[in-house]
């Protein structure tokens, strides 16, 4: 047996290192089925644990990749044959709800839905909220700094963590559980780790930020002619419903067709026939009051001449119904094989943008699919493409085409998915050549020996060349 692997199992005892069999069913990301290639997977139970895993590795000088629920999209949780994962599967409680401080303190595995459910227990809000909710562990959500579905008016993850804990690449156990809005103590560590994808430590404890659950709720969908007007719209009903907003998210009509149409479950609440469809919510106080201003809003926006059409949600059933229908990304797996692309530009420049990827495929492919949605009141659009075999060298002049056109226009070619190792080539289309060497000089700082999530986010090989 492998000299790391035997010392984990001493350490740690048989249980919490699995093996062969156990760790080749193992899936890697989403998407991902397997199998695991990882040399072990390691479960620690404890901050304690996963600190004493971590000083045995760095003793051996052996390459370590953190694992949380798996729903990651860029490859970041995905283990080399040399490496082994460490899974935060065993550390899922939720420690505290504090109504006084609103504030919740968990350990890293707990999943994002049962965070959720707890907070609305004590009738407070967490307000961070995806698609793999049921599956997403609150740890990969700090790891990769998740957005998700009401970014506009709560902001990204980084915004709901108060503190965490998170042991260092040598086993330090830093923790810097805080709990106050203020703290200009010195540099915020925290930011450090949210956002890394594992690089720079393994967050083991955090401490949400609570927020007051809403009391209202009302959500529509509107159909736009031209993107003038959904830009128009989004500025009209940000301003006018006072700071209520909680979700702006646009379809482009091939992916309202995709998921209201057979086999998709949900029938179009509004006809065919216009290019944009914008799922619009507001969360707040009172239903009554609110309901008035959401409609005052919305007809403002009619007379003004900025929607085609528009459907009230009238119940929760409604609403959740509309959820459904924007949520419901499986309906991409039938334009497969596919690519799928996260990237965030300013909002005015992505007509020009989306015009400009249709028009690079359609130079290179015959009948491309390309379907556009999106968090759009975040500048965040998921792009997604069907053309050719979706073997390895597509990939690649496909991601030309889609990240290309962002250099010009000041773009991200990660909004909210992260880099990992898929976009890790084209991080320098996004970030100077100062941004980067300082990412170098962090990584450098708290894991010379380059032992944690190696290559994913940077090149590991630079790194291991100066340990
Ligand atoms: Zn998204």
């Amino acid at each position: 047996m492998d000299d790391i692997v035997s010392r984990l199992t001493r350490e740690l005892g048989p249980d919490a290192v699995l093996l062969g069999d156990d760790v080749r069913a193992r899936a890697t990301g989403w998407g991902r089925p397997g199998p695991c290639l990882a040399k072990a997977i390691v479960r620690p139970r404890t901050t304690d644990e996963v600190s004493r895993t971590l000083r045995l590795c760095w003793e051996a000088h052996q390459p370590v990749v953190p694992q949380g629920g798996l729903t990651g999209l860029v490859g970041g949780t995905v283990p080399a044959e040399h490496e082994i994962g460490l899974s935060l599967e065993r550390m899922t409680a939720i420690e505290a709800v504090d109504p006084a401080t609103r504030t919740m303190t968990v350990e890293a595995g707990a999943p994002l839905q049962a965070i959720q459910q707890a907070a609305d227990e004590h009738d407070l809000l967490f307000p961070l909220d995806l698609g793999a909710r049921g599956s997403c562990t609150i740890g990969g959500n700090v790891a990769t700094n998740a957005g998700g579905n009401r970014v506009i008016r709560y902001g990204m993850t980084r915004e709901m963590i108060l503190g965490l804990e998170a042991v260092l690449a040598d086993g330090t156990v830093l923790t810097s559980l805080n709990k106050m809005l203020k703290n200009n103590a010195g540099y915020d560590l925290k930011h450090l780790f949210i956002g890394s994808e594992g690089t720079l430590g393994i967050v083991t404890r955090v401490v949400l930020r609570l927020r007051e659950k809403p009391k209202s709720h009302n959500a529509a969908l509107v159909a736009a002619s031209d993107f003038a007007n959904v830009a128009a719209l989004l500025a009209a009903v940000d301003g006018g419903l006072g700071g209520t907003l909680s979700a702006f998210e646009v379809m482009w009509e091939p992916f309202y067709q995709l998921v209201t149409s057979e086999p998709a479950r949900n029938r179009p609440p509004l006809a065919y026939g216009h290019p944009y469809y914008v799922l619009i919510e507001s969360l707040g106080s009172n239903q009554e009051t609110d309901t008035e201003r959401f409609e005052e809003v919305l007809g403002q926006a009619m007379t003004a001449g900025l929607l085609a059409d528009a459907v009230l949600a009238k119940s929760r059933a409604e609403r959740d119904k509309l959820w459904a229908m924007r949520d419901d990304v499986e309906q991409l797996g039938r334009l497969a094989p596919i690519f799928t692309y996260d990237v965030s530009l300013p909002i005015p420049t992505m007509p020009g943008y989306v015009d400009e990827v249709r028009a690079g495929l359609a130079a290179q492919w015959r009948d491309p699919k390309c379907v556009v949605f999106g968090h759009l009141g975040d500048g965040n659009l998921h792009v997604i493409v069907s053309v050719g075999n979706g073997d390895l060298p597509t990939r690649r002049k496909v991601e030309e085409v889609v990240y290309g056109p962002l250099r010009t226009r000041g773009g991200s070619v990660s909004a909210e998915h992260g880099i990992g190792t898929e976009k890790r080539k084209y991080l320098s289309w996004s970030r100077t050549e100062a941004e980067i060497a300082a990412m170098r000089a962090i990584k450098q700082a708290l894991d010379p020996r380059g032992i944690l999530n190696p290559g994913k986010v940077l090149e590991a090989t630079e790194i291991h060349a100066r340990a």
